[in-house]
């Protein structure tokens, strides 16, 4: 018998907060669920990525988890609950968010491969197809953890993890864990672990901290320095990378302890440890690579929407548009890789692909 092929509007990859912001905006601009569009999430509850936080990563120690549209995360979760997992307190937010407005997001179906079928795409899963005349990727990066190429990497003797397997500072006690990154993640493992274990912290570029509270016109800065780079098809830095470390309380502590000593990257990883140019070898039990991650779009491959270095051409207003395949939208990718941004992006990204679709007549103000 001929296989079951579900026909949609629109595709939306993914229910993190960029996938439910476009969902959202679908919606009220007039998409039906089912026969106009679904969402698909890998995941087997709702929540996104954040479901998978390490459960040391509270309401306290995020950056700030932003509204969704039409619903306020503190009308669901208690912003006096500082110390409430990221990991327990958005999925509980996202879920009432999908049954609030009935957003049709279909779990666990996993997204293996999206192929060009002239007007339409079609979307092959582990479960059922779907045939779509538009995308809407927003697929996040936690499935894509990035881990430099060192060479003698496979010759180390000691455990290797990276941040994603990250889950809280007990299992390193009296160990030397050398932990590598210039980000937020980085400082928050040397925060806990540097309490139970000896660490050494390793960035390749120097790590900035930040004195003042991120203005708004930091963060815009930020955002659109990233932006200007995915409209030229660079591939993207992180929008939460470029925003800098704050000089928390905690991190005060910290550095009273005299642990936040950051050293420049190695050259080479020994069975035992790590060892720089100059012949400097340090011991360790542990490697955790607080390296981030990248957008998880292999599943695209067939569309070809990568330059030669890599890097997508962007365009629209938000530059969420796949400027040589406009009916794909990458939302949550490049300048909308934050909690805001994929918020903002949501609008942008459904009014714009209705319109490309001829659904509407042009994009919404
Ligand atoms: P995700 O939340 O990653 O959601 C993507 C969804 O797509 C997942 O549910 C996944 O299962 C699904 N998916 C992936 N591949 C497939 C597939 N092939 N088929 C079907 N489904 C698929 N931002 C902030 O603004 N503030 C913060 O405090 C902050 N803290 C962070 C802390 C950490 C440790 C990390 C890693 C990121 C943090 N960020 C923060 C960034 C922020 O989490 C994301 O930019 C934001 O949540 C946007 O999420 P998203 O919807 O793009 O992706």
């Amino acid at each position: 018998p001929a296989r079951i092929i579900h026909k949609t509007d629109v595709v939306v990859i993914g229910a993190g907060q960029a996938g439910l912001a476009a969902a959202y905006w679908l919606q009220r601009l007039g998409l039906p669920a089912g026969t106009g569009f679904v969402v698909l999430d890998a995941n087997p509850g709702p929540g996104g990525a954040w479901q998978h936080r390490w459960p040391t990563l509270t309401l306290s120690t995020v950056n700030g988890v932003h509204d969704l549209p039409g619903l306020a995360f503190a009308d669901i979760v208690d912003p006096g609950q500082t110390e409430a997992k990221a990991a327990e307190a958005v999925p509980q937010y996202f879920g009432t968010y999908e049954e609030k407005f009935d957003l049709p997001v279909l779990r666990p179906v996993r997204v293996k491969v999206v192929c060009p079928r002239g007007e339409r795409f079609r979307v092959e899963t582990d479960g059922p197809s779907f045939s779509a005349r538009g995308i809407v990727n927003a697929t996040g990066t936690w499935e894509n953890p990035n881990i430099p190429d060192i060479p003698g990497a496979d010759s180390f003797r000691g455990q290797t993890l990276h941040s994603r397997d990250y889950r809280g500072p007990e299992e390193f006690a009296g160990k030397r864990v050398a932990i590598i990154g210039a980000g937020i993640s980085a400082v928050q493992h040397l925060t806990e672990i540097s309490k139970v274990a000896e660490t050494l912290w390793i960035t390749r570029r120097p790590p900035v901290f930040r004195d003042s509270d991120f203005t708004p016109d930091a963060g815009r800065a930020a955002v659109a320095m990233v932006e200007d780079r995915v409209r030229q098809g660079l591939v993207p830095g992180s929008v939460v990378s470029v925003t800098g470390i704050p000089w928390t309380p905690a991190l005060r502590e910290v550095e009273a302890r005299g642990v936040l000593n950051p050293r420049s990257m190695f050259d080479r990883i020994t069975e035992t440890g790590l060892l720089w140019a100059d012949g400097t070898h340090e011991a360790v039990d542990v490697i955790l690579w607080a390296t981030g991650f990248r957008s998880a779009l292999d599943h695209l491959a067939p569309l070809n929407l990568r330059e030669q270095n890599g890097g997508i051409i962007m365009a629209g207003r938000l530059a969420t548009q796949v400027a040589k395949e406009p009916r794909v939208h990458l939302a949550g990718y490049g300048p909308s890789a934050s909690t805001v941004g994929a918020n903002r992006a949501g609008r942008a990204v459904a009014s714009e692909l209705l319109a490309t679709l001829g659904i509407m007549q042009s994009p919404a103000a």
